[in-house]
């Protein structure tokens, strides 16, 4: 139709869709959502919370509110303010939207968070993808070197990394955010902050080109839809012009303001994960033929002979496992694995066993 070849720009026609499988009927182990639901009593108290919600007004767009209950509850320092998205999703596309200079470029390691890629190219913006070494880990003078070459306007770190869970060396990344200098800023993306308990946080006064970038939502929170950034006042309120003023909804507010007074319940679900992690790799570690990779995430990659079989298997069992064999040369044969409850868990074994 040249209706749509005449509007549409051609990188957008050359993309296609986001695809989200049905998982109805199925253990859902793909997308790193904790398992764990509230318990009847905090249901209720988060209902009447809600129910207090003004629906009819707009949210007010400072968000002062939630701003300093994310500071005081994940450790961001005082000095530091953050810029909130509608995940973090939403904010690496501001990120983009405000980069996106004629010829500028983005840089990760590969294979990694499949939306630096696909936001730079939605802003008009060359990725620059740098593989990981064949054992996953960060290759880092392939990274000084591509640094060096292209002068990034934007380098992503996922810390740990997705879909591998490798936690690149501090080291490593002190290296690069040097290397990057003034000529463009480096994310660091805690993504996994809660399984990984090891933070760039803490460091943000250290780097005028460091900003750390993170999600409630492998905390448990992913249907509320909340990333929050932190850095350099002087990027933040340039980033901030980016933002639709009222992205984060009254509803997302009220729910993330009140959870964040239980974050108990949260810290411990992780630690349950945590240590279900180190369960579920040890149990995988002893099937022939499966490769565990280490893992600072709530999911594991594995590798396994004729992956794409095992995965077909599993579906026939009812078992969604993320297949990321096609996502790049190095992850041939692999599956990703969310790490779950002791009994999904346990069905996920018996079920892959079984396809072995
Ligand atoms: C899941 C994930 C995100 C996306 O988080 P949302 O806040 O749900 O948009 C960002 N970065 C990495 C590395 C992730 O794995």
């Amino acid at each position: 139709m040249s209706l749509i070849t005449n509007i549409i720009r051609p990188e957008i026609l050359d993309l296609s869709k986001y695809h989200v499988p049905d998982s109805t009927g199925f253990v859902k182990l793909d997308a790193m959502e904790n398992p764990y639901t509230l318990s009847p009593q905090l249901q209720q108290a988060l209902a009447q919370h809600l129910a207090q919600v003004a629906l009819n007004r707009y949210p007010v767009p400072s968000y002062a509110a939630l701003k300093t209950a994310l500071k005081q509850h994940f450790g961001i320092p005082a000095h530091n303010d953050v810029v909130l998205g509608n995940g973090s999703d939403e904010l690496i596309a501001m990120v983009s939207l405000a980069c996106a200079k004629p010829g500028a470029k983005v840089l990760a390691p590969i294979p990694g968070f499949v939306m630096y890629a696909m936001s730079a190219r939605l802003a008009g913006m060359e990725f620059v993808g740098v593989p990981l070494r064949a054992d996953l880990t960060l290759d880092k003078l392939a990274m000084l070197a591509a640094i060096a070459e292209h002068r990034p306007a934007i380098t992503y770190l996922a810390y740990p990394n997705n879909p591998t869970g490798t936690l690149f060396e501090v080291a490593d990344i002190e290296q690069i955010l040097h290397a990057v200098g003034d000529s463009g800023i480096v994310i660091v993306d805690e993504a996994y902050q809660p399984f990984a308990q090891a933070s760039f946080m803490p460091r943000l006064a250290e780097f005028d080109n460091l900003l750390v970038m993170r999600t409630v939502s492998k905390l448990g929170l992913a249907g509320i839809r909340l990333g929050y950034m932190s850095g350099n006042q002087a990027l933040l309120d340039e980033f901030e012009k980016v933002r639709p003023p009222y992205n984060i909804n009254v509803l997302t507010e009220a729910t993330a303001e009140f959870m964040l007074e239980h974050v108990a319940v949260l810290d411990l679900q992780a630690a349950q994960l945590r240590e279900q992690r180190s369960l579920l790799a040890a149990a995988l570690s002893r099937l022939p033929g499966v490769e565990v990779f280490p893992s600072a995430a709530n999911f594991l990659l594995i590798r396994v002979p004729q992956a794409e079989q095992v995965f077909v298997k599993l579906l026939k069992q009812k078992i969604l496992v993320k297949n990321v064999g096609k996502m790049h040369a190095l992850l041939e044969n692999c599956l990703r694995i969310t790490v779950s409850t002791p009994e999904e868990n346990s069905l996920f074994l018996d079920a892959l066993s079984a396809s072995l």
